[in-house]
């Protein structure tokens, strides 16, 4: 398990440190051989534009380009060095008000992955999942890609939602500019059929800012860490998942350690936990009676801002059956909200909350919230719940019976797993019910705006949401089971998935496997390596990787930041835009031929949709194609909406050593770095306005302008406690819990490819608490079996005293692609009915020892040549049928 746990911190100061002066740490190196071009090769591409900016310089032999980092949400700002036309280095931007110069290992050592020897280098196709894939020129795969869609649209039906036979699966990883592109082809060619990964990681935060602030995405942003007097942690093991945002509090910890308070709640003790002056733990799936009972304090102790609470904020309640709109529910007094609290007694939390909470840690906390400036944070640990959008309502209640929001190191801020998860999929419009520039699917007037600005008839967007997440898959899958729980579910037989590895990701996917091992639907996979998703794909697209192509990422605090071309991109992978450019054309041809009027009209309908762009695809696809589809978006699609981008232009962003935060309605505001605090007037450009023009708000300090809010005010939200979708019962007694780990990104298809990173985390394990542990007679290496409902696994026990979950709760890595350690075979795809985010956090589950500890092998998928072609490994071995 590479290095102890305990080090974490010491390795993770040095590498940071490291980082910022570009050093090149050699941690550790086994196995695999480093990545270098070819002797002699230059593999420098840097658009002259960019060579012209500040995001570019030369010191000796090495050119440096400046970009993003390409992993979380932090959206640290990089410098790629190219030491004689080789990606040879990366370094920290010192002036980024994010990262100050700091990167994690991940963000250090990815330029190992540009020329690594398990790049997808050309199209690779197969007529059935049983064949070997055999390459083939892009025309070809346009060609068989156009023809297999039209053959799903016609084997599907024309509704509400569009043709229901085809869809597009994205990702937060994937640029603003080509999730944009991507859901205006599928809505073009006339389906809402659009999803992305984001669903499984964010959706719940984006259901909580729009019902408390009526529109989407944090007020503040990482600033507030610095001023703040108290940072609440809930749900977050901030420490791994965002090692440079911990940095931050550490020190601020460290420059004042009494006046900085550290609140840490998880059921888990884990690195984050480390630097806690109060480390609640609380039950898995307890935490809506913990943060009510919080409120109940607030309120009753008459701690709350009495001046925030009558003038700017309203309280709020949804009751099925009375009211049509989950996201407005109706307004109760203040005096109704009291009520509802009342029960919520910190004695009557501490019971049902259990682990080591008491009723006189709930008051403290309570207090110290209510009387500090105060910034939470919170990731999956609220989201993947199926009472995620409450949970993030009840936090963001904290802060608005505080007052603490709209003001310096005050924030609700949910901090983003992926890096484009906020800029591409929830402002880029990814998600199958939302449309760019934090538009709705079911409102008209947003449908019409669009199709204006893209110059397509009016209607061309369907007005019906298409499926979310785990409905899509369900969708292909299509078995009795998928019937039954989605009545009137239209089969799906074309995918077209992007940038991310769903068959390794998605819960309880046995099934979602089996749907997708059927010849009946048609699998498209753009990506950069085999994952375990490409194992089912009919066409394999290979695509560039980060600064092989120009795009922009938009991070946690609404920030977005550009990464230029630099790199040449291998053999004949494509940016993704000039694959939606080209296989548009093929496909409006094809539409042209068709017999049906309704397929036929869509033919110049695509067209159109693309027509802006075909001439940069074919003269520039690496940069003047990005920076048109942006100049597209940020100028005409954002413009006079919420996330204003339209004053972001590439030259800005060239400029900006950290991007620019909307809104940046003007260039003169963007220059400045775009709006830091939000909803703010004097501050904020829109609230500013309002409260210009219309004399009601005239002496207002914050407006919420979210569109949701017709009150412009924040809305308290009353939700009652619920317990998890499967809590443990006697058949299966343990809660299993799943997360990430530091050196690994999600399903580790670019991280297990990097021998510093491979090499510390070679495969998953088990954490198990060391009384469990002991009743169990299972010691500390010992393969472990994982059991639930849905399937199992085999992993290696960690046991410590030190760090890990509490008793009868075991906590899971996901990265590992070793079949037998794919812990999503055993998650729950119960998901939460207003954000439909599966709960990945909470389900039951028991163990037991199944053998003594043995050294086990780490497990990437690749491509083996064969005869006739190329298979994957996993397909080549017995033992995986
Ligand atoms: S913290 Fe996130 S964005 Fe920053 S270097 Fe690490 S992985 Fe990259």
């Amino acid at each position: 398990m590479g290095i102890g746990r305990r080090d974490f911190l010491k390795k993770s100061a040095a590498l940071t440190a490291a980082s910022l002066v570009g050093i090149n740490l050699k941690i550790k190196a086994d196995g695999i051989a480093p990545v270098e071009a070819s002797a002699g090769e230059n593999l420098a591409q840097i658009p002259d534009e960019v060579k012209r900016s500040p995001a570019y310089k030369k010191e000796g032999d090495i050119e440096w380009v400046r970009g993003v980092c390409r992993f979380c949400g932090t959206g640290c700002k990089v410098w790629l060095g190219l030491k004689n036309g080789k990606p040879a280095i990366i370094r920290g931007e010192k002036d980024s008000q994010i990262n100050f110069g700091f990167l994690c290992m991940k963000g250090m050592l990815f330029y190992k992955l540009f020329r690594h020897p398990d790049r997808l280098t050309q199209p690779l196709y197969r007529k059935s999942k049983k064949e070997p894939f055999k390459p083939i020129s892009w025309e070809k795969a346009f060609d068989i890609m156009a023809d297999e869609m039209i053959k799903a649209i016609k084997k599907g039906e024309w509704g509400p939602m569009g043709w229901t036979g085809i869809a597009y699966y994205g990702s937060g990883q994937a640029l603003t500019e080509e999730t944009y592109l991507f859901q205006k082809l599928f809505r073009c060619i006339g389906t809402n059929h659009v999803e992305g990964n984001p669903r499984l990681c964010m959706a719940s935060a984006v259901g909580g800012y729009l019902t408390s602030y009526g529109t989407d995405e944090p007020a503040g942003g990482y600033a507030d860490f610095d001023k703040a007097q108290t940072v609440f942690i809930i749900g977050s093991n901030t420490a791994e998942c965002h090692p440079i945002l911990y940095r931050r509090i550490m020190k601020n910890k460290l420059a004042n350690p009494n006046g900085y308070m550290v609140i840490n709640v998880d059921p888990r003790v884990s690195p984050t936990s480390k630097i806690a002056d109060i480390h609640m733990q609380f039950k898995p799936g307890t935490d809506l009676a913990l943060l009510n009972a919080l409120a109940h304090v607030i309120i009753k102790e008459g701690l709350y801002d009495k001046e925030f609470v009558s003038k700017y904020c309203s309280f709020h309640i949804y009751t099925k059956g009375r009211d049509k709109n989950p996201l407005i529910g109706h307004a109760v007094s203040f005096e109704e909200y009291k009520r509802f609290l009342e029960k919520y007694t910190p004695e009557y939390a501490a019971e049902i909350c259990g682990g080591n909470i008491t009723p006189e840690m709930i008051r403290k906390v309570a207090r110290r919230f209510a009387t500090t400036r105060t910034v939470s944070i919170w990731t999956m640990g609220l989201n993947q719940r199926t009472r995620g959008v409450w949970v993030n309502n009840l936090v963001t209640n904290l802060h608005l019976l505080t007052g603490n929001v709209c003001k310096d190191g005050a924030d609700a801020l949910s901090l983003t797993g992926q890096p484009n998860a906020c800029g591409g999929v929830r402002e880029g419009g990814g998600l199958c019910h939302i449309l760019p520039g934090h538009r709705v699917v079911k409102n008209a007037k947003h449908r019409h705006q669009l199709e204006k600005i893209w110059g397509v008839p009016k209607g061309t967007i369907p007005p019906k949401p298409g499926y979310h997440t785990v409905k899509m898959f369900s969708a292909i899958s299509y078995t009795e089971e998928d019937k039954r729980r989605f009545p009137g579910l239209k089969p799906i037989h074309f995918i077209w998935i992007e940038e991310t590895s769903p068959l390794q990701s998605l819960p309880n996917m046995r099934r979602f496997r089996e749907g997708f091992a059927r010849d009946d639907v048609f699998v498209v996979v753009t990506d950069i390596f085999p994952t375990r998703t490409t194992e089912f794909a009919n066409l394999i697209l290979p695509a560039a990787f980060h600064f092989e192509k120009t795009g922009v990422y938009g991070c946690t605090e609404r920030r977005s930041q550009l990464t230029p071309k630099a790199v040449k991109a291998p053999g004949q992978a494509m940016p993704e835009l000039w694959q939606i450019v080209n296989f548009a054309q093929v496909l409006a041809k094809k539409l042209k031929r068709e017999r049906d009027p309704k397929l036929r009209k869509r033919a110049s309908i695509v067209y159109q949709c693309v027509a802006p762009f075909i001439e940069a695809a074919k003269k520039d696809p690496w940069w003047t194609l990005s920076k048109e589809v942006w100049n597209e978006y940020a100028g005409k699609v954002t413009k006079g909406q919420d996330s204003d981008l339209s004053g972001a232009t590439y030259e800005v962003l060239l400029e900006r050593p950290d991007g620019v935060q909307w809104p940046a309605p003007t260039v003169e505001i963007a220059r400045k770095g775009g709006t830091l605090r939000r909803f703010v007037v004097g501050k904020d450009p829109i609230a500013t306005k309002i409260a210009q023009t219309h004399p009601e708000y005239r002496d207002w300090k914050c407006i919420d302008y979210g569109h949701l809010h017709k009150d412009h005010k924040f809305w308290v939200w009353l939700r009652p406690y619920k317990g998890p979708a499967e809590p443990p019962d006697a058949e299966y007694p343990f809660v299993l819990s799943t997360g990430r780990v530091i050196d690994h990104w999600h399903t580790a298809s670019m991280t297990g490819r990097i021998p510093e990173l491979a090499g510390d985390y070679p495969y998953a394990w088990v954490e198990i608490n060391p009384k469990d542990a002991q009743r169990l007679g299972i010691n500390p290496g010992d393969l472990v079996l994982v059991e639930t409902r849905r399937g199992k696994n085999i992993l290696p026990a960690r046991i410590s005293t030190d760090e890990g979950p509490m008793e009868g709760m075991v906590f899971v890595y996901w990265y590992d692609q070793e079949k037998s350690r794919m812990i999503n075979f055993c998650t729950l795809d119960a998901f939460d009915p207003g954000s439909k985010q599966p709960e990945f956090k909470i389900c039951a589950c028991r163990i037991k020892k199944y053998a003594p500890a043995q050294p086990l092998k780490s497990f990437i998928v690749k491509l083996e040549k064969v005869r006739g072609g190329y298979l994957h490994n996993a397909e080549l071995d017995p033992n995986e049928k």
